[in-house]
């Protein structure tokens, strides 16, 4: 029979996090401009380690305006400007001592299309990724780097044996499997995904969707998608941007995937969420 001192036994501590160096990401009260046009209101939000954030909502509601910014690529628009802050760890990315590619580096994006090298081979797409942020590695250390990036991104089983043919001859899938390889290796902190399923099939999508989960456990996701199915599937938080009425883009309503699909607070979300949009 169990005895009394079994019942008062402390709990467990919570396991560790599987690398302690996964990052938080937060956004605070960012607001955008293009020109005089305000695209973004106030939006804040904070992307948790070791989990995938869902950024959900209608076209022209300012998410990949949003997730641009998360790692300062909306800086390569000249009429764009920005009111806010972003944090990596506490550390504001725009802190004028910094420097644009370090952020860069640390925050890794991955685009709708994919845009691997076409002519350039499997191996060195993935070394490209050092160079667009001028980090060096040894000579001696690609071929394993490569390696560790191709089994990261779900693609090393099936280019190992061809890694010297070019990036454009893989499917859509493959090739956006490259990108993410490409996009490792920098080792980031933090990957932006920006609707990355939308231009594959089904199944390269389901793919992709399960390389994303493995990598949730390294890496800081944030992705957009118009697919309500597969925000349900990969993330764990999410948050629900609206334009309405001519207005900026802003969050309507953030929280656990979950909460947000069960039981939404607002009605715009469960219309959206549910396809009446
Ligand atoms: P979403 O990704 O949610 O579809 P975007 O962030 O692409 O939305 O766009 C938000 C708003 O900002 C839209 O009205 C769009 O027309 C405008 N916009 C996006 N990029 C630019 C740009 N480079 N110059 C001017 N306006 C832009
Ligand atoms: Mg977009």
């Amino acid at each position: 029979a169990p005895t009394q001192e079994m019942y008062f036994q402390p709990p467990p501590p919570p396991p560790p996090p599987r690398h302690a160096s996964l990052a938080t990401l937060e956004a605070r009260a960012i607001s955008a401009w293009f020109g005089q046009r305000k695209v973004l209101d106030r939006v804040s939000l904070t992307m948790q380690p070791g989990r995938v954030t869902a950024l959900i909502g209608p076209s022209g509601c300012g998410k990949s305006t949003f997730l641009r910014i998360l790692n300062r690529m909306h800086e390569l628009v000249p009429s764009a400007q920005l009111a806010g802050e972003v944090l990596l760890d506490g550390v504001d990315i725009y802190d004028t001592g910094r420097r644009l590619t370090e952020a860069r580096r640390q925050i890794g994006m991955v685009f709708q299309k994919p845009n691997p090298f076409p002519t350039m081979s499997i191996y060195d797409n993935v070394v490209a990724g050092l160079k667009l942020t001028g980090t060096n590695v040894r000579k001696s250390e690609k071929d394993a780097l490569v390696e560790e990036c191709l089994i990261k991104a779900g693609l090393w089983r099936e280019v190992s044996d061809r890694l010297k043919s070019p990036g454009g001859a893989l499917s859509g899938g493959q090739q956006q499997r490259l990108c993410i390889a490409r996009s490792l290796a920098v080792r980031p902190r933090v990957l932006l995904m920006d609707e990355p399923c939308s231009a594959l099939d089904p199944t390269s999508t389901r793919v992709i969707e399960q390389t994303i989960a493995e990598l949730a456990h390294e890496v800081t996701i944030v992705i957009v998608t118009h697919n309500m199915q597969q925000a349900h599937r990969v993330s764990q938080q999410c948050a629900f941007f609206l334009a309405e009425h001519g207005t900026p883009g802003a969050i309507v309503e953030s929280g656990d995937t979950e909460q947000m699909f069960g039981a939404p607070r607002d009605q715009r979300t469960s219309d959206y969420v549910n396809g009446r949009f």
